[in-house]
C-alpha cells in the first residue's frame, strides 16, 4: 500500500506540503514552529527539542527521481546568481585562496586514524575516496544512481554501493569492520539521519572514529543571509544542524564526542565539522 502511494506520487508530482508529516528526525515529535518556507517546502522547528528540518516526508525513491543533486545543486547556484550576482563572483574569485576542498577533508580525515577500513557515506563522485585511497582502504555508499556511476569510474578498484545509506549500510556492510566512517555533505540530505549514525556505529570498530561535515545552520552568515544562506538547498539538505544538536544526535546513535578544534568551532563558518567515536 505504502509502495502504491510513493509511486502515484512520483507519478502526480503532488506538492510537497501535502504529502505525509515528517516526525522531528530527533525526538520524533510532531509539534513544530514554522522557519520558512520555499516553493511549498517547509522548514520547521520542533518545539520540543529544537531541531530544524524539512516538515514533510520525501521517500529515497522520490529523492532519486525528482531530486537529484546532480540536478539539484545547478538549479540552486543559478537561483542564487540571478539574486547575488556580486556574491556569487566574489566567492569564485577568493575560490584559490581556499585549500583545495578534498585535500582539507582528507587532512581533517587524517587527524583521527592515519590509514586502515574507509567507509564514505553519501560519497558522490568519489574525487574524496580517490585521494584517501592513498591511505585507506575505501569503500563509499551513494544514493544517486549517476553519482555512483561517476564513483565507480573515478574509483574502478574501489567498492562503491548504490542506494540509500540506511538500506546498503546495514546489508552489505560488516559490523565492526572500519576504523573510519567519514560523512562529508551527507547527513543533511538523510531523512533518517539517526539511522544513518546509527548505521556509522555500527560498521565502526571500536575505538573507530565518525568525521562530519555540514552546513551549520548557527553561523553568522546563516543569521545575516537568511533563506538566501548557503546551506539552504530545499528539498536536497532536509536537516540543519546546530553543534548542539548534533552532538545530541551522534550522542542518541551510541557516539562519545570528540574534541573540536578552536578552527573548527567558529560561528563565522558556514560549515559544521565534528567527530565521534565508538567506544
Ligand atoms: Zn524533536
Amino acid at each position: 500500500m505504502k509502495a502504491d502511494t510513493q509511486r502515484s506520487e512520483i507519478a502526480t508530482g503532488l506538492s510537497p506540503s501535502q504529502g505525509p508529516l515528517r516526525e522531528c528526525p530527533f525526538c520524533r515529535g510532531l509539534e513544530r514552529f514554522p522557519v520558512a518556507e520555499r516553493s511549498g517546502w517547509n522548514i520547521v522547528e520542533c518545539a520540543n527539542c529544537q531541531t530544524v528540518f524539512i516538515g514533510n516526508e520525501l521517500s529515497y525513491a522520490q529523492q532519486c527521481l525528482q531530486h537529484d543533486w546532480l540536478d539539484d545543486y545547478p538549479k540552486e547556484m543559478a537561483r542564487r546568481k540571478a539574486k547575488h550576482p556580486i556574491l556569487l563572483f566574489l566567492s569564485r574569485y577568493t575560490r584559490w585562496l581556499r585549500p583545495e576542498t578534498n585535500a582539507r577533508l582528507l587532512k581533517q580525515t587524517r587527524r583521527w586514524k592515519k590509514g586502515g577500513k574507509l567507509v564514505d557515506f553519501g560519497c558522490g563522485d568519489a574525487s574524496f575516496l580517490a585521494r584517501a585511497s592513498e591511505y585507506f582502504d575505501v569503500t563509499g555508499i551513494e544514493l544517486s544512481p549517476r553519482l555512483a556511476a561517476m564513483s565507480r569510474e573515478s574509483l574502478p578498484t574501489g567498492r562503491i554501493l548504490e542506494g540509500p545509506v540506511t538500506q546498503m549500510a546495514g546489508r552489505e556492510l560488516p559490523e565492526g569492520f572500519f576504523d573510519m566512517v567519514t560523512q562529508f555533505g551527507y547527513i543533511e540530505h538523510e531523512w533518517q539521519p539517526v539511522e544513518g549514525l546509527r548505521a556509522a556505529y555500527r560498521v565502526l570498530k571500536p575505538g573507530g572514529v565518525t568525521l562530519i561535515k555540514t552546513p551549520n545552520y548557527a553561523s553568522w552568515n546563516r543569521r545575516v543571509m537568511g533563506m538566501d544562506w548557503c546551506g539552504f538547498h530545499i528539498p536536497a539538505h532536509c536537516n540543519y544542524f546546530t553543534p548542539t544538536t548534533l552532538a545530541k544526535m551522534l550522542r542518541l546513535a551510541g557516539f562519545e564526542s570528540l574534541p573540536r578544534p578552536l578552527l573548527n568551532r567558529l560561528p563565522t563558518s558556514d560549515s559544521l565539522w565534528m567527530a565521534a567515536r565508538k567506544a
